[in-house]
């Protein structure tokens, strides 16, 4: 909750105007309270995660022709049924997270420092924090997901994230209840040690489940953005973990490939990323060049 009773108050404690994305804050969270904001990250991610996924599961569904190039196990076709078990188990964790954070509150306001008032981030601060966030988050979770790797890790806990030896987006929160608990310690460390305003807090946790949703698409387009981001490992990296199954002994870093090529686990299942960038040109080439081609068609035509 903002201690300003008004806009006028609260432009005078910051010593200068509001920005346009400070008044837009103010109105929204002025007389809401904090465990309230603190919740809403459980109902964006809900959100998030309900609707992502959606387009490649329907596309696969109902119009496979256009989606099937770029699966990358072509020959695995999931049933919508299957499709949608996935999204309703794992979607029953997000109401008992609403309760969890509700229950917990007082103590992450003490552990997360999180700053709900005015003023917002800058934009540099919030990159500069996110980036901190990525590169924590994909350290500890290597080594979460190797220690579920072991024997007993696997058969008690991660063997149900490995239900889906060809994943969908929906997989991506598939998992033992355990699991979800782990895996929470490196996305919440990063805030943790670095504290950040609760709109970056939203912006983290929103990015990582995207790009958790992208790495278990079960796709891999030529067009993907991704591929502009260094040593990121994407859907054709963590895929080829999922193939493998229990016995995967590669491939265990979530985000980008760092930690399996400096602890020697990476399986070169991926062309290089200058390929990726070569590819990337070769489709965009191609596909600026086909009105060029039908302008000089036409041409051809009119001086026949
Ligand atoms: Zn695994
Ligand atoms: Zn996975």
């Amino acid at each position: 909750m903002i201690p300003y009773a008004t806009t006028a108050e609260a432009e005078a404690a910051l010593g200068r105007a509001m920005t346009w994305a400070e008044a837009a804050w103010y109105q929204y969270s002025a007389a809401m309270p904090d465990s309230w904001l603190h919740c809403h990250t459980t109902f964006i991610l809900f959100v998030i995660y309900t609707i992502t996924p959606l387009p490649l599961v329907v596309l696969e569904q109902f119009a496979p022709s256009i989606v099937l190039p770029y699966k990358l196990q072509p020959r695995v076709r999931l049933p919508l049924a299957a499709s949608l078990r996935c999204y309703m188990e794992a979607a029953c964790f997000f109401p008992l997270a609403v309760g969890f954070q509700l229950v917990s509150y007082p103590a992450a306001v003490k552990i997360l420092r999180t700053r709900m008032g005015l003023p917002l981030p800058s934009v540099r601060e919030t990159i500069a924090q996110l980036v901190v966030y990525s590169l924590m988050e994909d350290y500890l979770s290597y080594w979460i997901h190797r220690l579920l790797h072991t024997q007993w890790g696997y058969e008690k806990i991660h063997r149900v994230h490995h239900e889906f030896t060809a994943p969908t987006g929906f997989a991506m929160s598939y998992s033992h209840w355990a699991e979800n608990l782990f895996l929470s310690i490196p996305a919440l460390a990063g805030p943790v040690i670095v504290p950040c305003h609760i709109t970056t807090q939203w912006l983290w946790f929103c990015i990582r489940l995207i790009e958790g949703i992208n790495t278990h698409s079960g796709y891999h387009f030529p067009f993907s953005p991704s591929k502009l981001i260094p040593f990121y490992g994407g859907a054709e990296y963590h895929d080829y973990h999922h193939y493998a199954g229990g016995r995967s002994q590669s491939n265990f870093a979530p985000l980008f490939t760092y930690c399996d090529y400096i602890y020697r686990t990476d399986k070169k299942s991926r062309p290089s990323d200058v390929c990726e960038l070569v590819h990337l040109c070769v489709f965009l080439r191609k596909w600026l060049q086909i009105p060029q081609v039908k302008a000089s068609e036409a041409q051809e035509s009119g001086r026949k």
